[in-house]
C-alpha cells in the first residue's frame, strides 16, 4: 500500500472519534476521577491498572506499559498497520478517506499477493460447499455428513464443503481465473511435483471445513477423508495467511455471542465447535491441531476473561486441559472445566444424549478451575493407601495456598477435611505451613510461576533524581509550547540522560514548529517509534501541577545537568585514584581540584 492520507484527514478521524467509546468496545470501562479504569487488554491481570483519558484522548497501562492513541489502541490490539486503523476509524467517524484500496470488502488493505491468496480461498470456499449441496458428484458426501448427524443448518453456516476426487480440478480451476499457481502452491492450495514441476491439488475426495481468520476471511481449509483414506484431517500447511498458533476456529462467528455471554467455550477440536454449535452452544472455539498460545489467549481475553474449557476426558485431553487452564489463568482469566462423561467426545455425547443434555449437564455444570484440580491431581493415585493419600491432600494444599480469597480458601479446606475425616483445624495448621515454604522457594532465585511469561513487569525500583526531573519536566513541555522551549534554552545544548527523553523532546521541539498548540493525541501519532509513544502516554498521565514556576523549572534543569556532572566526577575520582597508585603526586592534585569545583557547581 503505497497511500497516503493526508495530516488533515488523520486530524479529522482523530477528532471525530472519541477514545473512551472506541476502547469500551473492548474493554469495561469506570470512570474514576478524571480518568476511566479497566483491565488492560495487552497483557493478564486481576485489578484494573489500565487507564484512559477523556481530555487528552490517550491510554495508558500501568502495568504492561502499553500506550497511545486511538490508532495506536486500534493497531496494537487487532496487529494492523497505520493504513488500516485509519480506514476503520474514519469508517466509525462516517469519514470518507477516498483512499483506493484493493479491498476485500472488510475495510482491510493489504498487498495484492495476499489478496490473491485470499480471493483463491473465498472462490474454492465457495465452489466446495457448491458442489457439496447442489450437485451430483457431491451428493455422496452430503449423505455421509448427513447420516453422522450434521444438519443442512450448519453445513450452511460452516460452509462445508467437498473437493471432488480429481487430481487438478482445482488447479485447472484456479489458473483458469489467472491465479498463480507459484502463489496457490505457497498458499498451500496445491502441491508441485518434484519429478516434472507439475501441480496437483492438496486436498480430494475430502469433506472441506473452511478456516477463517477473526474477519472471516477463508485463509485454509481442513479436510476429512470420507473413507479410510489416512489423514482422516488433512490440513492447509502453515502459509503467510494461515498461522496456526494465531488462529482459532470459529472465532469470527463465535465473536458476538462471547461478548454477549461474556463467557468463551474452548473446545479440542474444530469438529467440536460445530457439533455443540448445533446444539445451540455458539460460543465455540479451537485451536487448529496446535496446542494454546500467547497469541490465542490475547485474542481470547480482547473479548472476554472467562473460559469454559471443554476438552475430551482420556488422558491426552485432560493433560491439555490442564496445561491450557493454567496459562489462562496466568493470563488472569477466570477458567471452568465442563468434563465429558465416559470418554465421549461432544459429538458423540450430543448423539447419545441430545443437545439439551449437553448444554445442561455438561457445560452449565462445568467444574471450577480447583475442582477440577481435585480431580487431576488423583489421577493415577490409590487413596486406600495412606503414602498416595498424604501426597495427594499436600498437593491439594498447595494448590489451596494458592487462592487469594479466603472464603474459597476455607471451602475447599472443608472440602478436603471432610472426604478424608481430618480435622478442619489440622488442616488449617498445615495451610500455613505450606504456604510459608512455598513463599521462601519464591524467594529464592527460581522465578513465580504463576507470571504471564511475555509481560514482565517493569522494574519498581526507585527513578533516580534526574529521571524524574526530566519526566516532569518533559510532562510540563508536553502541555505547553513556551515551556519547551524555554527548557532547550535552559539545557544550554546539554542533552537529557536518559536516550528516550532525549528522543522524545526532539520529537516535541519538531511537532512544535509545525503546530502551535499542544496536543496530546496528535503528538503520538507524530511519534514513529511505538516505544517512545509508550513513554510518551505513561509521561501524561503524571499529575504535575498546571503552572510550573522558575524555581520548579530551574530545580529540575539543575538535577539533570548535575547528573552528568556527577558522572564526571566518578570518572575523575577513578582517575585520581589511578594517579596515586602511581604516585604521580602533581597529577593527582590537578586532578583533585578539578573535583573540588565539580562539586561546588553542584
Ligand atoms: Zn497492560
Amino acid at each position: 500500500m503505497a497511500e497516503r492520507i493526508a495530516e488533515e484527514k488523520i486530524n479529522q478521524i482523530r477528532q471525530s472519534v472519541d477514545i473512551v467509546e472506541l476502547i469500551s468496545e473492548y474493554v469495561q470501562l469506570k470512570k474514576q476521577g478524571r480518568n476511566y479504569f479497566g483491565l488492560c487488554p495487552f497483557h493478564g491481570e486481576n485489578s484494573p491498572s489500565f487507564s484512559v483519558s477523556t481530555d487528552k484522548q490517550i491510554y495508558h497501562c500501568f502495568g504492561c506499559g502499553a500506550g497511545g492513541n486511538v490508532f495506536s489502541f486500534l493497531m496494537e490490539l487487532e496487529g494492523i498497520t497505520f493504513l488500516e486503523a485509519a480506514v476503520k476509524l474514519a469508517e466509525k467517524a462516517n469519514i470518507d478517506l477516498q483512499v483506493n484500496f484493493s479491498a476485500n470488502g472488510k475495510g482491510k488493505s493489504v498487498s495484492p499477493e495476499l489478496q490473491s491468496m485470499l480471493d483463491a480461498h473465498e472462490l474454492l470456499q465457495k465452489f466446495y460447499h457448491h458442489l457439496l449441496v447442489n450437485t451430483k458428484d457431491g451428493q455422496h458426501a452430503l449423505e455421509y455428513l448427513l447420516n453422522r448427524g450434521f444438519t443442512r443448518e450448519s453445513i450452511d453456516k460452516f460452509q462445508i464443503g467437498y473437493s471432488l476426487n480429481s487430481w487438478d480440478f482445482g488447479y485447472k480451476f484456479l489458473t483458469k481465473r489467472d491465479f498463480s499457481p507459484e502463489l496457490m502452491e505457497k498458499a498451500g492450495l496445491i502441491i508441485k511435483r518434484e519429478r516434472d514441476g507439475t501441480y496437483f491439488d492438496r486436498f480430494r475426495d475430502r469433506i472441506m471445513f473452511p478456516i477463517s481468520d477473526r474477519n472471516g476471511n477463508t485463509i485454509a481449509f481442513s479436510g476429512r477423508s470420507l473413507g479410510a483414506d489416512e489423514p482422516k484431517y488433512l490440513n492447509s500447511p502453515e502459509t503467510v495467511i494461515f498461522n496456526k498458533s494465531k488462529i482459532l476456529y470459529n472465532f469470527h462467528l463465535a465473536k458476538p455471542s462471547i461478548r454477549k455471554l461474556q463467557q468463551a467455550v474452548l473446545f479440542e477440536g474444530f469438529a467440536d465447535v460445530i457439533a455443540a454449535d448445533k446444539s445451540g452452544v455458539e460460543n465455540g472455539i479451537a485451536t487448529m491441531g496446535t496446542s494454546l498460545t500467547e497469541e490465542h489467549i490475547t485474542l481470547i481475553r480482547q473479548n472476554t476473561q472467562s473460559i469454559t474449557i471443554c476438552f475430551d476426558s482420556d488422558k491426552a485431553g485432560i493433560e491439555a486441559a490442564f496445561r491450557a487452564g493454567n496459562m489462562l489463568i496466568d493470563a488472569g482469566c477466570s477458567i471452568k472445566v465442563a468434563m465429558m462423561p465416559d470418554g465421549l467426545d461432544p459429538d458423540e455425547y450430543i448423539k447419545k444424549n441430545g443437545p439439551e443434555k449437553f448444554r445442561n449437564e455438561v457445560i452449565s455444570a462445568s467444574l471450577t478451575w480447583m475442582a477440577f484440580k481435585f480431580l487431576y491431581f488423583r489421577r493415577g493415585k490409590n487413596l486406600q493407601i495412606e503414602g498416595d493419600r498424604l501426597a495427594y491432600i499436600e498437593t491439594i494444599l498447595k494448590e489451596i495456598s494458592k487462592l487469594t480469597k479466603a472464603v474459597e480458601k476455607d471451602h475447599y479446606l472443608r472440602q478436603l477435611a471432610s472426604e478424608f475425616s481430618i480435622s478442619l483445624e489440622a488442616l488449617q495448621q498445615q495451610l500455613k505451613q505450606v504456604f510459608f515454604t512455598e513463599k521462601r522457594k519464591s524467594n529464592g532465585q527460581t522465578p513465580p510461576v504463576n507470571k504471564p511469561s511475555t509481560f514482565v513487569k517493569q522494574e519498581k525500583r526507585l527513578p533516580l533524581a534526574h529521571f524524574t526531573a526530566e519526566r516532569r519536566l518533559i510532562a510540563h513541555m508536553l502541555k505547553d509550547r513556551d515551556t519547551a522551549y524555554k527548557v532547550q534554552d535552559l539545557l544550554q545544548g546539554n542533552t537529557f540522560n536518559t536516550d528516550e527523553h532525549q528522543a522524545i523532546i526532539t520529537y516535541l521541539i519538531g511537532f512544535y514548529e509545525e503546530h502551535m498548540n499542544p496536543d496530546s493525541s496528535a503528538f503520538l501519532t507524530y511519534i514513529q517509534d511505538g516505544n517512545l509513544r509508550r513513554i510518551v502516554a505513561d509521561i501524561e498521565m503524571m499529575s504535575v501541577n498546571d503552572e510550573l514556576s522558575s524555581q520548579e523549572l530551574n530545580d529540575y534543569i539543575k538535577q539533570v545537568l548535575n547528573y552528568q556532572k556527577l558522572l564526571k566526577i566518578k570518572e575523575k575520582e577513578v582517575e585520581l585514584k589511578e594517579a596515586e597508585r602511581q604516585s604521580d603526586y602533581s597529577q593527582a592534585a590537578a586532578i583533585a581540584t578539578e573535583i573540588k569545583q565539580l562539586r561546588k557547581s553542584l
